[in-house]
């Protein structure tokens, strides 16, 4: 079986005959006797495509068959097909593919770290390093990888048994034996591979780190080249623009300016603390003069619509801190927020409260004798059972 694509990576469309076809669940698996798809391998995906009617869905490489289309419906022994790749996708692979080994080569020759391996994802692609490597090693691999690109040097496919190869300069020492295909990237890199790669660097149009992070006691490069650093590009263009329009300052000054609403965000939120508190003690004053007396202590069962869990807790305190009162109170929301506390004058168990409320009415919580907290149904329905049961 012929491999089109060892040779000529170029080669969209091509003719051949269907040598084995079987049945496979809803699929079928098809060989050729010469084929331009790529399989699965060496951490690049697959091509897709047709062959005549027939749409590749899949293509895998088997050791006994070589390479085995998975397509959505029958085709016959003997038939002649026309086969074709879909090339955006196929394209897309090798800009990717050849950018992984310049950026390789690039991290080999600046900082002398090799690559341990390749992903090839549907978005972005990583390499992983032997070692952790520092901003400055990325900008400056970063930058002779760029340098590369735009010499526009040749990319050419060679082939060389294991013996020659051992005498050759490759970037890493194949484990295969036998032939080994070799991707010589002029005067820069030369690596065994199986892959697609474009005919010369200039091509690859661009490679652009997008992030890196720790891995293994090494650091994982993510990057992207060609198109896809184009709609990398216009997606943080977007992200940039609608963040200018927000914030009403310049790209270069969003990271201050967001530290700046972070801190004010932090500050208002402590001032809206402290007046919550105060606030809390003047309502509280008010509810405990009124509170009912039901005998054994005096009770103020209260909603503060709008109010969370940490403002309603500080009015619970406030009032429990006026002598003889047991206090409930929640606020807004489904559950509701719920606290209650009690003066530590009065023999009440507010947490044994809290979950007697929380069971009856569906919701969760609890806390100490004198102060408790959970969230239930809505503010109605614990106003409602705690006027029944909190006497
Ligand atoms: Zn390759």
């Amino acid at each position: 079986m012929t491999r089109l694509y060892y040779t000529d990576a170029l080669q969209t469309t091509f003719s051949a005959t269907v040598t084995h076809a079987e049945p496979a669940g809803t699929r079928w698996h098809v060989v050729l006797d010469t084929t331009a798809f790529y399989p699965t391998s060496g951490g690049q995906p697959h091509d897709t495509g047709t062959l005549g009617p027939a749409s590749v869905v899949d293509v895998v490489d088997d050791a006994a068959r070589g390479v085995v289309h998975v397509v959505d419906r029958a085709l016959t022994v003997g038939e002649t097909v026309r086969g074709e790749i879909a090339w955006p996708r196929r394209f897309d692979h090798m800009q990717q593919h050849t950018g992984q080994h310049i950026l390789s080569a690039a991290f080999d020759r600046t900082c002398g770290v090799r690559t341990e391996s390749f992903h090839l994802g549907t978005t972005s692609c990583t390499i992983d390093l032997a070692r952790e490597v520092s901003a400055t090693e990325i900008a400056a691999a970063e930058k002779m990888a760029n340098a590369v690109v735009w010499e526009d040097r040749p990319v050419s496919v060679r082939f060389a048994d294991d013996a020659e190869a051992a005498r050759l300069p490759l970037r890493k020492e194949s484990l295969r034996t036998g032939i080994l295909r070799l991707i010589d990237v002029t005067d820069f890199d030369l690596s065994a591979c199986g892959g697609t790669h474009v005919p010369s660097t200039g091509m690859v149009g661009i490679i652009a780190i997008a992030g890196w992070e720790r891995f293994k006691g090494g650091s994982r490069i993510e990057f992207v080249c060609g198109g896809r650093a184009l709609a990398s590009h216009q997606r943080l263009r977007d992200c940039v623009t609608a963040l200018v329009r927000q914030t009403t300052v310049a790209a270069h000054e969003l990271a201050g300016a967001v530290e700046r609403l972070q801190t004010d965000n932090r500050t208002a939120n402590k001032t809206i603390r402290a007046l919550q508190e105060e606030l809390a003690a003047s309502i509280a004053t008010g509810l405990a003069a009124s509170a009912e007396d039901v005998g054994l202590f005096r009770r103020v069962i209260v909603s503060q619509p709008g109010w969370d869990a940490v403002a309603l807790k500080a009015l619970a305190s406030a009032l429990a801190a006026h002598p003889g009162v047991v206090a409930v109170v929640t606020g807004t929301g489904t559950p509701a927020p719920l606290v209650v506390a009690r003066a530590t004058n009065v023999a009440f168990d507010a947490g044994a409260c809290v979950k007697q409320i929380t069971s009856a009415l569906g919701g969760r919580g609890g806390g100490r004798p004198e102060l408790a907290q959970g969230a239930a149904a809505d503010a109605d329905q614990i106003l409602a059972f705690a006027r029944e049961s909190v006497r």
